[in-house]
């Protein structure tokens, strides 16, 4: 595991995955009244490695979580912050207990540990095996308890840090349904959650892409000095400019293939990288893909994925381009 910390704003501080892959999620902390920490890591071990990295700069364990929304890569140290009150949009305690059953990707890892189910699963999902291989690099997700958040809001929370104004902002769905960002306005700082993929290509699973354009204007006009993506290094509004700037590049070239009557497989082999070639996992284009040909067939924001198969789809779009996979 490659983790760093560094110091964001008088008070802010962040913990940053460096590689950059699925599940290499950002963690945040402010370091004012008891303490608040943004997103608890994907599994036991990166979660102890963030509180030990925190650690340096705390007075002690935080009294206060926040999940920025509902997906496991943000949700799954909760458990190790025993007593704290745990912060999130209303919807995401019901949402943490689908998309974030831990038991579903300990069993994904577990079939491709076995020599039987790693045939089956290579043969009829070949996708699935290699983001399990890709997983296995780097995380154990066994001992992992769902800890759902204990304090919900609505539209907005704020917290009072010892003088330090904390905002909580509910801006969801644009990534998911749970989307929050935690603003601190005093020292300037915006903690993005995943509505901002830094130098690695976003995966958004609900939401339209007006509204994910709508939130990284919003996040602009608060005019930070810097913002914590949810996944990659910090960055100032030039990382919502590029998002934004990714967003509606592959919107445009995803009407312009839907057009053409190509499925969103095709279309995502064959629309060009550009410049994001550079970010880790283009081939997640495919979900962006996928995500604005379900806009141009007028289905529900919120309908369910078949996660085999976007992993099966992520691969046939790396081995069309010929790069190796990378999730
Ligand atoms: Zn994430």
């Amino acid at each position: 595991m490659k983790m760093k910390l560094q110091q964001v704003s008088d008070n802010c501080f962040a913990v940053l995955n460096e590689k950059n892959r699925v599940c290499d999620a950002n963690s945040g902390l402010v370091n004012r009244g008891g303490g608040a920490v943004i997103d608890t890591q994907s599994d036991l071990y990166h979660a102890r490695r963030m509180i030990e990295l925190f650690g340096k700069v705390w007075r002690g364990m935080p009294s206060r979580v926040i999940n920025t929304h509902e997906d496991g890569d943000h949700v799954w140290g909760n458990q190790l912050f025993e007593g704290a009150e745990i912060i999130a949009h209303r919807t995401v305690p019901e949402r943490m207990k689908h998309v974030a059953d831990p038991t579903e990707t300990q069993k994904l890892l577990e079939g491709a540990d076995r020599f039987i189910s790693r045939l089956l699963l290579g043969a009829v999902h070949p996708g699935a095996l290699a983001i399990a291989r890709q997983l296995q690099q780097d995380y154990d997700f066994s001992g992992i308890r769902l800890v759902l958040p204990t304090t919900v809001f609505d539209e907005r929370q704020v917290l009072d840090l010892d003088g330090t104004e904390v905002q909580l902002i509910y801006v969801g769905p644009c990534h998911q349904v749970g989307d929050t960002i935690v603003y601190v306005p005093k020292e300037r700082v915006v903690f993005a959650g995943d509505v901002i993929f830094r130098q690695c290509t976003p995966m958004g699973w609900t939401g339209t892409y007006e509204k994910w354009l709508k939130i990284l204007d919003l996040i602009i006009a608060l005019d930070p000095e810097v913002i914590v993506p949810g996944h990659g290094p910090l960055c100032g509004i030039e990382g919502a400019m590029e998002m934004k700037a990714y967003l509606e590049y592959v919107r445009e070239e995803s009407k312009r293939c839907f057009g053409q009557g190509l499925s969103a497989l095709e279309a995502s082999k064959r629309i060009d990288f550009g410049p994001y070639g550079e970010w880790r996992a283009p081939a997640r284009l495919y979900m962006n893909v996928e995500r604005a040909y379900r806009e141009f067939r007028n289905e529900a924001a919120d309908a369910p994925w078949d996660h085999a198969k976007v992993f099966d789809a992520v691969l046939a779009v790396a081995k069309a381009k010929g790069i190796a996979v990378e999730f």
